[in-house]
């Protein structure tokens, strides 16, 4: 029998997301059960995940979880993944999952993020997950307080795996905290959950941990240096045969350039110039602008520091003059207000979030830019793949294993990206552009590879 995987994460897609952490809870655990592992998840009750929630049933309560009120665990079906759901309205009943709607980080955070923990630590125990063959599979500082109340609670043997999908969010609290967590004091040592003198989620999933992994084989090396640990590097080295990097799949039915409904007319690799033709005219007409035959080049990206777009705002004087750059974006708010400035007829900059819009500019655009700084696993330059596009992006992370230069896209390091528009556009006046745009479109970025990795990581740890 396969092992039984508890997947704790505080984002899935399509009901509650922030980034590729919910697109990743969305995916995997069903293309592991396609593979015949019994996965579920275990996921906080915002809105629109209770109204999703299919058969559901109180399988647990506790009447004043964390200061917060009433809370029940409901177990009932997401989509079509078993869930376990934490039915706490004054913790989850919010707009935001981690902000309020000025963008502040919600003050109780600490005491929301436990309330994840303390319900995947009940669904071990009431499940006695750890009495059969199963792993508790967690996901980032949302879920890292799970690691100390299971090793704390009945069944301390439970084996855990914690995954990093990015290192530089680590749920850093004032150790005041503690006296709400209802953990044993010995917890708060550098031998547990204590982090620079406060409480370290993301430390305490990865300190309990029998297994580690993170999303890009590329970042599970940079992480273990100074430069990019953020701090946790000592803990990752120390440890670093049992610290994996597995690539992240994609959704192939949802980025389908096929079948795409956000797109006036599907495409594949036969009719890349005909599909491409069509949304460009759209777009075109939305936002007024020449529907030249010049090179586009796209941007769909959270605007922070990290992400790098700041890079192509300085480097748009090596844009040819028919070029078209269209931006999607939003985030900070000094970036979006530098995005804002921009004052060149060849930019379109749409400030906002707009799934379609997405879809529509990746479709669209022969070039998609990815200029990341880091970038634990990246998925845009998968989607682009998918659509004919070629990614331009910086080796970092994820990014530098999957955008092989002159492969599978166009690949710069540190601030040549000015050299990169100048090999972009030769690429695209090349005999080689129809056959690479051919190739990468047809290249597998399904779930079933990294579902298979993770089971052998699952496998070995259930021993
Ligand atoms: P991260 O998780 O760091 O934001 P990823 O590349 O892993 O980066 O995932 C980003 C996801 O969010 C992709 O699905 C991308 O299409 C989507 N996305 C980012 N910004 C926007 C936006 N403004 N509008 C629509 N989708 C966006």
């Amino acid at each position: 029998m396969k092992p039984r995987v508890l997947h704790v994460v505080s984002e899935v897609a399509p009901w509650a997301k922030t980034g590729g952490l919910a697109d990743v809870a969305g995916a995997l655990p069903s293309a592991l059960r396609e593979l015949g592992y019994d996965a579920r998840l275990v996921v906080p009750g915002y809105p629109a995940v209770l109204e999703a929630l299919q058969d559901p049933q109180v399988v647990g309560s506790d009447p004043n979880l964390f200061e917060g009120g009433r809370a029940d665990l409901l177990a009932g079906t997401l989509g079509d993944v078993p869930a376990f759901v934490v039915d706490a309205p004054n913790h989850f009943k919010r707009a935001g999952l981690y902000v309020d709607e000025h963008g502040h980080e919600f003050e109780d955070n600490a005491l929301r993020f436990a309330a994840l923990g303390w319900a995947a630590a009940a669904v071990v125990n009431a499940f006695r997950i750890g009495e059969q063959r199963s792993v508790l599979h967690l996901h980032d500082w949302q879920s890292g307080l799970a690691a100390a109340y299971v090793r704390y609670g009945p069944r301390p043997n439970t084996p855990i795996l914690t995954t990093i999908h990015n290192l530089a969010y680590q749920g850093r609290f004032d150790s005041a905290v503690l006296e709400q967590l209802g953990l044993p004091r010995q917890a708060n040592s550098v031998y547990g959950i204590e982090y620079y003198g406060g409480v370290g989620y993301l430390k305490t999933g990865l300190y309990y941990a029998d297994a580690m992994s993170t999303v890009s084989p590329t970042y599970a090396l940079e992480i273990q240096t100074p430069e990019q640990g953020h701090g946790l590097d000592g803990l990752l080295r120390s440890r670093s045969n049992r610290l994996f990097g597995v690539l992240n799949g994609i959704d192939t039915n949802v980025w389908d350039p096929r079948t795409d409904p956000a797109l006036p007319s599907g495409y594949d690799e036969s009719t890349i110039d005909a599909g491409k033709g069509a949304v460009r005219a759209e777009l075109a007409e939305r936002f007024s602008i020449s529907a030249t035959t010049g090179p586009w080049f796209g941007v769909v990206s959270r605007l922070t520091w990290a992400k790098g777009i700041d890079v192509v705002l300085d480097s748009l004087d090596a844009l040819p003059p028919d070029a078209k750059l269209l931006l999607l974006g939003t985030g900070d708010a000094a970036l979006e207000e530098r995005v804002r400035a921009v004052n060149d007829a060849r930019v379109v900059a749409h400030l906002g979030y707009d799934e379609a819009l997405a879809h529509q500019i990746i479709a669209a655009s022969d070039f998609l830019l990815v200029p990341s700084r880091e970038e634990p696993c990246g998925l845009t330059q998968l989607y682009a793949m998918r659509y004919g596009t070629v990614p331009i992006a910086r080796a970092v992370g994820g990014l530098a294993d999957t955008v092989i230069d002159g492969e599978t896209g166009i690949a710069f390091a540190g601030h040549a990206l000015p050299d990169a528009f100048r090999r972009a556009l030769a690429l695209r006046d090349s005999a080689r552009w129809s056959a690479m745009r051919r190739s990468i479109m047809a290249r597998d970025h399904s779930w079933t590879k990294s579902a298979q990795r993770y089971g052998e990581i699952y496998d070995d740890l259930a021993r």
